[in-house]
């Protein structure tokens, strides 16, 4: 090898490590990230049949790009929607998913590590493997049924939120409440329900307050004798959505010692994109834009017109859309809100990650999470703060409500 290309291989070695040094020592690196809401279980692995442990093209998240994005622990989110998978229904769905996190945790040894207790999480951290927890999205999937709240906070349960859009008979779910009341039958917890939160206590499982309705909000608040989270949701001051909290809720949670982890849906986070949304909802809309469609579409027979017609109302639908995703300044002023309002103790991360069909701009998969501690940082942020607020707050609320 001659000199000039020793020096360049030196040259190269040299700025490799100065990266390396570099990436090590961001803030954002040596923070832990703690985000309370994937919907990866559900979405990436049941639906699309994919192995996580390897870089996908499709979806937000697999075990390639959390590491790229410093993701430290992550909560998965067991989910079924109103519609069980199963014809055994919910508490099936739970366990099948449950099994499904278990075996890839199992074929990952090196990478990930099931936590149940709060000195796994740390060990875990220590051993920089994707923590990995679960959390059940939704009280309808113990079926009314304490024997199987508990059998599923002794397979591991961490949280459980109370409610998904749907209600149960013990607890009514944001939606319902806003958009349906006159579709319950009673309104915030039921005795059972009570029982159920002192229950979740007891058993070291985190209530988790997100798609609740402010009735049951405030009932759970009052019957949990523990910290509470809000594992997705974001603030309903800057785009009032049900799913998102107001300012005395934010203020009851803080009281809690809780947190509130922000949800990146471009449609919690911006109101003019769910406003757009909404008008693009009518099907009048799109009979319109259907209406003012080049005439040449009056060649082709009906079946293939109509074909036609819906793949461009989805495109110039999803357009619009995209066009007006919100920024990633849109989505620090949620965390900004809460810290202006309650302090520092009391906001965390709760992506959605694979659960969302859009993001903010430049947001788009787990790789990007140090975008937000850059722009913290960008207005002043102090180390300290940042670290609270990318996983220190929960790491607390962990620690109180884990056995
Ligand atoms: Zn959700």
């Amino acid at each position: 090898m001659n000199m000039i290309h020793r020096s360049f291989l030196f040259f190269l070695l040299l700025s490799f490590n100065i990266v390396s040094a570099q990436t090590k020592d961001k803030l954002h690196y040596k923070a832990v990230l703690v985000d309370t809401h994937n919907d990866a279980l559900s979405s990436q692995v049941l639906d699309y049949s994919l192995d996580i442990s390897v870089r996908q093209t499709k979806g937000h998240s697999d075990l390639v790009r959390w590491k790229e994005g410093g993701l430290d622990v992550q909560f998965f989110s067991v989910f079924t929607g109103d519609k069980a998978r199963n014809k055994e229904g919910f508490y099936k769905d739970a366990n099948q998913e449950i099994d499904s996190l278990i075996s890839i945790i199992a074929r990952n040894p090196g990478k990930m590590l099931l936590a149940t207790n709060y000195k796994q999480v740390k060990k875990g951290i220590r051993q920089q493997k994707i923590v990995s927890l679960i959390g059940v999205e939704g009280g309808h999937m113990i079926e009314d049924d304490l024997g199987k709240l508990e059998a599923l906070a002794n397979r591991g349960m961490r949280y459980m939120t109370l409610t998904w859009n749907n209600s149960t008979s013990w607890a009514s779910s944001a939606m319902d409440e806003t958009l349906r009341p006159d579709s319950l039958k009673q309104k915030g917890l039921t005795e059972f329900g009570k029982q159920v939160v002192r229950m979740m206590n007891q058993m070291g499982v985190i209530i988790d307050l997100s798609h609740t309705g402010e009735q049951t909000f405030y009932d759970a608040i009052a019957a949990t004798t523990k910290p509470v989270i809000l594992s997705h949701s974001s603030v309903w001051s800057l785009c009032p959505v049900f799913r998102n909290v107001k300012d005395d809720q934010v203020k009851a949670v803080a009281k809690n010692g809780g947190v509130i982890c922000i949800n990146f849906y471009s449609g919690f986070i911006s109101r003019k994109w769910d406003e757009l949304q909404r008008s693009l909802n009518p099907d009048s809309v799109k009979a319109k834009f259907i209406a003012g469609l080049a005439p040449n579409k009056g060649l082709l027979s009906d079946s293939l017109r109509k074909v036609e017609e819906e793949r461009e109302w989805r495109k110039y639908r999803a357009d619009k859309l995209d066009a007006a995703r919100p920024t990633i300044s849109e989505l620090v002023d949620h965390i900004d809100y809460i810290v202006k309002l309650v302090g520092d103790d009391h906001v965390g991360i709760g992506s959605d990650y694979d659960g969302v069909s859009s993001l903010p701009v430049g947001l788009d998969d787990v790789t990007t999470y140090p975008k937000i501690t850059e722009e913290l940082q960008r207005r002043g942020y102090s180390d300290r703060s940042i670290k609270k607020i990318l996983g220190g707050n929960v790491l607390r609320v962990m620690k109180a409500n884990f056995k």
